[in-house]
């Protein structure tokens, strides 16, 4: 499947250009991006290609992500999980493929997913104990 590129940014309808991660990042460079002109919402890029990793994404759902992040990977590493059955479990609870199980990739929602997901999963085992 391939992505498309982003044009128009999603949240304010600004323009998105493909431009330099040095602007976002005082100058220092991670790659390339495409960069809302507006909002600053941005997105990176496959290394040495114009195809998006993901959806452009603000703030907030940068912050989402992170602490998305932070709430799954210390259940998975506090049960011993290995990374790779940790996304393989949590591709089967979302109904995703697992090539496309990746919080850098998800929206709002499908972080809250993984968040209910994993608080579903601590509260059964409290239960059981
Ligand atoms: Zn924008």
């Amino acid at each position: 499947m391939s992505r498309k590129i982003p044009t128009i940014c999603p949240y304010c309808g600004g323009k998105v250009i493909f431009t330099d991660s040095a602007v976002l990042y005082g100058g220092k460079s991670y790659g390339m991006v495409y960069l809302c002109t507006n909002c600053n919402a941005s997105v990176g890029v496959h290394k040495g290609t114009r195809k998006p990793l993901g959806t452009l994404a603000n703030t907030a759902l940068k912050s989402k992500r992170r602490e998305t992040h932070a709430i799954f990977d210390g259940y998975w590493k506090g049960q011993g999980m290995k990374r790779s059955a940790a996304y393989q479990w949590l591709s089967q609870e979302m109904g995703l493929p697992e090539y496309r199980t990746h919080i850098g990739q998800m929206d709002m929602e499908q972080c809250q997913q993984v968040i209910q997901i994993v608080y579903a999963r601590t509260a059964a085992a409290k239960d059981a104990a």
